[in-house]
């Protein structure tokens, strides 16, 4: 169905987490309209650290500079470009301020480890927004196309509808528009628990130096063990330590229902909890976790490994980020890979809109081929992030005799996220388009 009578191409995106936010500038940067719909009232995320991995900042760099300078105004350095795996289970010693973690190998960025706080980045990302493209407190119910006009028509839980040419799910893991294209039922794509669950939380670096010594608190440290593993990010900008724990957990996760709010994904926990999962590690460890707040959280970790979607796009709706391939942490990419997702979608758009017309057909060509850039190397993400859990968490080898070949492993894989040539995707992608939408 062609649409002359159209002036330009109208995108919905659902859901302003770190992957709509950043296609939003993304696509201003590039002319094309859009209009975020998020069901907060304002733009809000945790004041938890994040690493972005070189290949994100470079996407994100390629969708517009100011997202990149949106991360490296509020990021830090973390312990130059080192991040190291060292032994927290069999530790030498019983005062961490002395006691030896064994180092087992280290990864080495290039650029240095940067990290910020969720909150200082979205902060900064959303002032290159202008408000007339946000509606806030649009909570949405589904998506379905329409017959007649071809358009997409978004419903909302306030009752409103609206219609637009292009819908991008960027609604995070428990989607309403991954609910649309392809059902809810137990058989249905979803997330689902991955059996590891995690305690984390800021803490001041000075309480971090006094329990644990200066070395220890500046550097990116994997401390690995068996059936769970502590990640320290030191956060200078911010005088904190950023501390992770996960444990690997052999229940289940209580079952969400249909309409439960997301927060079901995280449950009260006390401290005693937490620091009983890790009794039989070394003090370091211990010690890292007694530093967490008395009243905690515990995360369940969720991921599509199991269920996951067979394409990206459907027609004119879309999935990107977390709502497409939502991935456990532990390659410290999933926000990242969404910026990759933003960058392909800001591209395939910008070449939307700046056709005299545009029908269904060239709508739907241009997603499909979002998705084949796409679906290979986020799902490989899902993958690799679950077996790199278990190389932390000495699954199955002799960790220590095999210390080198696990480390080979990770560093390969790590390389695999990091070296990914961003230009070569967009080319790729600017190609595929040509020849489809002839
Ligand atoms: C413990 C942990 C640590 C992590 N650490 C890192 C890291 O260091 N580096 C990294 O790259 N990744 C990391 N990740 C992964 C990263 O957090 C996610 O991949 C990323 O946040 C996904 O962003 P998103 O925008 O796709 O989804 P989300 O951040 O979930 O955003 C979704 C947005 O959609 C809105 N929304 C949801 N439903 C609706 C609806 N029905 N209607 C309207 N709006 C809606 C939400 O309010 C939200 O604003 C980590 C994940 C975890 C669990």
């Amino acid at each position: 169905m062609t649409r002359p009578d159209k002036k330009s191409l109208e995108v919905a995106i659902v859901g302003g987490g770190t992957t709509g936010l950043a296609l939003a500038v993304g696509l201003l940067k590039r002319n094309v309209n859009f209009t975020i719909y998020e069901r907060a009232e304002k733009f809000e995320e945790l004041g938890v650290g994040i690493i972005f991995t070189p290949n994100a900042e470079r996407a994100m760099e390629a969708l517009d500079p100011r997202v990149l300078q949106s991360f490296t105004n509020v990021a830090t350095h973390a312990s130059g470009g080192t991040f190291s795996f060292v032994d927290g289970f069999g530790e030498r010693g019983e005062d961490p301020q002395s006691s030896v973690e064994d180092f087992l190998f280290e990864l080495h960025v290039e650029e240095g480890y940067k990290a910020c706080r969720r909150c200082d980045f979205v902060d900064q990302v959303v002032q290159h927004i202008p408000e007339e493209n946000v509606r806030f407190g649009k909570w949405l119910e589904s998506v379905e196309t329409d017959d007649n006009s071809g358009r997409a028509i978004l419903t909302f839980q306030d009752g409103e509808r609206v219609e637009a040419d292009v819908v991008i799910g960027c609604d995070g893991i428990r989607s309403r528009v991954r609910g649309s294209m392809f059902g809810t039922g137990p058989s249905s794509p979803r997330a689902q628990y991955s059996h590891q669950l995690g305690f984390r939380g800021m803490v001041p670096l000075e309480k971090a130096i006094t329990a644990l010594g200066p070395e220890k608190s500046a550097s990116v440290l994997m401390h690995t063990g068996p059936g769970a593993f502590v990640l320290t990010v030191p956060l200078a900008g911010v005088n904190a330590m950023h501390i992770e724990a996960f444990v690997l957990d052999k229940n289940e996760w209580p079952e969400f229902k249909a309409d439960s709010d997301s927060k079901r994904y995280v449950l009260p926990a006390t401290l005693d909890e937490a620091t009983d999962a890790y009794t039989d590690f070394g003090p370091t460890v211990r010690a890292l976790v007694s530093l967490l707040p008395e009243k905690i959280d515990k995360w369940a970790v969720f991921d599509m490994l199991d269920a996951p979607v067979p394409t990206y796009a459907r027609s004119c709706v879309c999935l990107a980020g977390d709502s497409a391939h939502a991935s456990t942490p532990n390659h410290g990419g999933g926000a990242g890979i969404g910026m990759e997702d933003a960058l392909v979608l800001a591209e395939v758009l910008a070449v939307l809109s700046r056709r005299s017309s545009f029908d269904d057909f060239v709508i739907s060509e241009a997603l499909a081929v979002y998705s084949e850039v796409r679906y290979e190397r986020s799902q490989w993400l899902v993958q690799s992030s679950r077996r790199t859990a278990e190389l932390f968490t000495w699954k199955d080898r002799e960790y220590r005799t095999d210390v080198e070949e696990v480390g080979q492993d990770i560093i390969a894989r790590s390389h695999k996220l990091w070296d990914y040539d961003i230009d070569a995707m967009v080319t790729d992608t600017l190609q595929m388009l040509e020849k489809r939408l002839v």
